[in-house]
Order: C-alpha cells, then sequence, then structure tokens
C-alpha cells in the first residue's frame, strides 16, 4: 500500500454523534478496542479516524472484514472517547422520554441534567439557557450566537432541577434570592468546562450554562477571517515593543479570541505576556493569566498597577471601561510596555473619541496607539446544505436600501441593481447538521485603522470619528461592511448576515 499523507479528521465530523449506519464496518466494541471510527461512508469508500491506522489487529480485521477503499484520518484519544460516549444517540429523544417517567419519585433529575449537556455539547452550542416561564421550563440552546427553543421541563420540576445544579456547581443550596456563580467539569468530556450563573426571575431561578472548550481552538488570522490586506497591517505593526493595540466590538464578536491569537504571533523566549481577564475564556500556553475577582478587589485598575510593578513585556487587560484603567493602561504603553486591550465601541474610529471620554490626553491617544481591530463575527453558510441561488426580492430591498453595502457592490465589484437581481449566492438551504438554519460556524468580519500621520493630526486636531472615517475611506480603508461583501461574494456567508451584523457601524 503506498504510504499516502493521513489527513486530519474534517472538523464537522468531529464531537458529532455517529449515525448508527455507521457501526457496520467496525462496531461499538471494536472502536473501543482499535481507537478507531468510521464516520462517512460513500459508494465503497469508507472514512476511517484512527489514533495509530498502522495497529495491527485493526488492519488484520479489515483485511477479513471490508473489501472497499478506506482513506484515513488521524484523530486524538479524546475523539475517540466522545464517539464512544455518544454514539448513535437521539438526546433530545432520550429527554423527552425520561421526562414521561415519575423523575421525582425515581430521583432522576441527574439524568436529565446530564442528557442536557450531552446535547448541547453534540450540537456544539455555546450556551444553555433554562428558563421558567408562566407555563413550563424551556431549555434554549445558543448555537453561533442564535438561540433555538429546543424541549421543555414541566414546571413541577423547577426546585428539584435548581437544587441539582447547585449541587453540581457548588452553590449555595439555601440561597435563591441573589445571583450565584459556579462551574461544573465533565470528566467524560475532555477539556470542557461548564460556567454556571443562576439569576432569580420573576417566574423563579434561570441557569446559563456556558460551555468553555479549550480543545481545538484555532487562533490561525486566516482561519479567524482576517483578510490578507489586514494580515499585512497586523503583522506590520505587531513587532513593535511598545504602544497598544485594541479590538473593539460589543459583546460576543469574538474580541477575546483575536487578543489570543495577537498574543500567539508574539510567545517566544524571553518575553514576559501576562493578562487579566474577566473570565479567563480558556488556558493560554506561555501566558501568565490572571482572574479578575471583584471579592478580593482585584478589578483591572488594581490588577494592572499589580502587574506594572512586576514589568512585563506585554500586557493583554481584558477590557478598558473606566478612567482609571484607560489612564494607567495608555501610560504603561508609553512608558514602553506593549499594551493590548478591548474597547466598547461601535467601530475603530470612535475607540480615539472613547478613550478622550475616559479622560485619556489626546497627544497619548495619537502617539501610543499601534492599530485598532473593529470587528463582528457572522454565521457561515452551511456547508452541507449550500447551494447558489438568486437572491429572495426582500433581500434584493434590503441591500439596495443598504448605502454601505451597494457602494460597495457597485464600487468594488461594479454591480448595479439589474446584476444583483441576476446573480447567484451561496444559501443554506437547511439540513440536519445545521438544524434547519443553513448556517453552521462563525467567522468574523474586520476593520483594521493603523494610525498613520494624517489619522494622528486628526486625533491632535480632536476630529469626530466621522470626519475621521471619511479621511480613511479616502485612502482604500476596508471597514467591517466592505468586509463582509468580500466574504459574501466568496460564498462564506449572506448578505442578511452582514447586514444583521452591522446595522450600528
Ligand atoms: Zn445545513
Amino acid at each position: 500500500m503506498p504510504e499516502a499523507e493521513i489527513k486530519d479528521i474534517p472538523e464537522k465530523f468531529k464531537k458529532k454523534n455517529l449515525a448508527k449506519e455507521l457501526l457496520d464496518v467496525i462496531p461499538i466494541e471494536l472502536i473501543r478496542e482499535f481507537k478507531a471510527f468510521v464516520f462517512d461512508k460513500e459508494n465503497g469508500t469508507i472514512h476511517i479516524g484512527a489514533v495509530d491506522h498502522e495497529l495491527e489487529a485493526l488492519q488484520q480485521y479489515l483485511k477479513n472484514t471490508f473489501s472497499g477503499k478506506v482513506i484515513w484520518y488521524k484523530v486524538k484519544e479524546e475523539d475517540v472517547n466522545f464517539i464512544l460516549d455518544n454514539y448513535a444517540r437521539d438526546f433530545k429523544e432520550e429527554i423527552l422520554s425520561l421526562l414521561k417517567t415519575d423523575i421525582k419519585k425515581k430521583g432522576l433529575i441527574s439524568d436529565v441534567i446530564d442528557l442536557t449537556i450531552s446535547y448541547a455539547l453534540v450540537q456544539k452550542v455555546s450556551d444553555v439557557h433554562i428558563e421558567p416561564t408562566a407555563e413550563e421550563i424551556q431549555v434554549r440552546f445558543r448555537i453561533d450566537g442564535m438561540l433555538y427553543k429546543m424541549f421543555s421541563i414541566p414546571l413541577s420540576l423547577q426546585s428539584e432541577l435548581i437544587t441539582r445544579f447547585k449541587v453540581l456547581a457548588n452553590l449555595k443550596i439555601d440561597e435563591s434570592r441573589r445571583p450565584q456563580e459556579g462551574r461544573i467539569e465533565r470528566k467524560l468530556f475532555a477539556g470542557i468546562l461548564l460556567r454556571v450563573s443562576i439569576v432569580p426571575t420573576l417566574f423563579g431561578e434561570k441557569v446559563v450554562m456556558r460551555v468553555m472548550d479549550d480543545s481545538n481552538k484555532n487562533l490561525e488570522l486566516a482561519d479567524l477571517g482576517f483578510s490578507e490586506q489586514h494580515r499585512e497591517i497586523i503583522l506590520k505593526n505587531i513587532d513593535k515593543p511598545y504602544g497598544m493595540i485594541l479590538v473593539s466590538g460589543p459583546t460576543g464578536s469574538g474580541k477575546t479570541t483575536t487578543l489570543y491569537s495577537l498574543l500567539q504571533l508574539l510567545k517566544k523566549d524571553g518575553i514576559n505576556i501576562s493578562t487579566l481577564e474577566d473570565p479567563i475564556e480558556y488556558a493560554l500556553k506561555g501566558v501568565n493569566q490572571i482572574q479578575i475577582n471583584k471579592r478580593v478587589a482585584l478589578d483591572f485598575s488594581t490588577g494592572l498597577r499589580a502587574l506594572l510593578r512586576q514589568d512585563p513585556d506585554v500586557i493583554m487587560v481584558g477590557e478598558v471601561r473606566d478612567s482609571e484603567t484607560a489612564i494607567m493602561a495608555s501610560d504603561a504603553a508609553m512608558t514602553g510596555h506593549l499594551v493590548f486591550s478591548t474597547v466598547h465601541t461601535n467601530n475603530a474610529p470612535s475607540v480615539f473619541v472613547r478613550l478622550m471620554e475616559m479622560g485619556v490626553e489626546d497627544f497619548v491617544i495619537a502617539s501610543t496607539i499601534n492599530f485598532i481591530i473593529a470587528q463582528r463575527l457572522v454565521r457561515r453558510v452551511c456547508p452541507d446544505c449550500a447551494e447558489k441561488r438568486p437572491l429572495d426580492e426582500a433581500i434584493v430591498k434590503k441591500v439596495l436600501n443598504h448605502r454601505g453595502i451597494l457602494s460597495v457592490l457597485e464600487q468594488k465589484y461594479h454591480m448595479n441593481e439589474d446584476a444583483l437581481r441576476g446573480a447567484t449566492f451561496s444559501t443554506g438551504v437547511g439540513c440536519d447538521t445545521c438544524i434547519q438554519s443553513g448556517y453552521s460556524g462563525r467567522i468574523g468580519i474586520y476593520e483594521l485603522l493603523d494610525v498613520n500621520k494624517k489619522i494622528h493630526d486628526m486625533i491632535l486636531a480632536k476630529k469626530p470619528a466621522a470626519d475621521i472615517k471619511e479621511a480613511l475611506k479616502e485612502s482604500g480603508y476596508v471597514d467591517m461592511v466592505e468586509d463582509g461583501v468580500s466574504k459574501v461574494m466568496e460564498g462564506v456567508t449572506t448578505f442578511t448576515e452582514v447586514i444583521r451584523t452591522t446595522k450600528d457601524t
């Protein structure tokens, strides 16, 4: 057999429950033994993910039982364990049938929670909302930023459910009037941690679980969606030994992931990188990460003060949200540190004004900021059900009403109204992978502002953000809308997503 290159298993097949028919060739007992599983098959060819594809017993077994073509992929032991724990299960069905039994009498409430967590992980959710209403407890999953109602639990189980969550997350059982936060670690799923928050609402306590998964995090700039032009600006500026690099955007726009990927570019021996975060989203190798903890008065400003005494080379402050932190961070940037942080503004040019409002001097801003990234996350068209289709009339109208998109289409793609109606665009028509939404996964759209002489002078002249944006546009600045439109043209996302996420820019 010629030694072909062994590919990594495609991301979409990871952490997915295997369909029953895939177990024909390697049944579940042998998956355990061989540490290998079939994850896809098509007329006569099977795709096998294996920890060690050269394992003699496995090769021998296939020779005796299968005559078609085998394509091999590399997988990790944890991928195999995931398959073993979740194979061919219909979690929703299991939960619904469990809920029909007498849960209270049989003490099965923890089974309901376990199944809910497994179901959520298989669906790759970012968070699970378990919320009491007047009629029921509804369970909603957030997938790619959108909430979907998955099933509901009878209100009669509310108190058992909440008590069980409090036990699992190490929280006070008798406290029901104050919000509480904790965590659940699941041994079953390597590398997965659930942050649990419980808040009293009108109809009772509501639970939110956030999935913190630090396995398989991809931090390559290109994979996060940075265009070549944007990557060049980053690489040109990131090596400066001091100054400030800021990422702006609303909550949930992927700012932390961007910061982590920038830190990743700097990691080398001989420099010290320290971060202050709230929360630490996942562990970064070779970086000193500090969790903000208000109970012991460790906030961004006290933490930053303490950190500066240790004289690190690179500092990441999770967020600049008050004047004390803003001034201290920019002073640190002035005095030989490279400072990374995030700011809550709608676009990159507004960051200057925001910092001035927080009391940072204009000359400090003009001379310390290396570059600013502003970003949003758009959903990707689901690759399993993508089709080239003309736009619906309603979307054409929205595009025509969007000045930003329209001008990009006309100037960059020479596309007028007729051409737009005549063109086809990649659209997810809905399938099981994407729970009929037509989208699967997300990617960033960005704008990158690098402070040149002209911008430097405009900051000193305290020009409003709109004027700065105008000046940037004249020199070829690609804003989030334009970056988004290019991703529509590439078939990665849709106009609907770009419009939805950039409304306020
Ligand atoms: Zn789909």
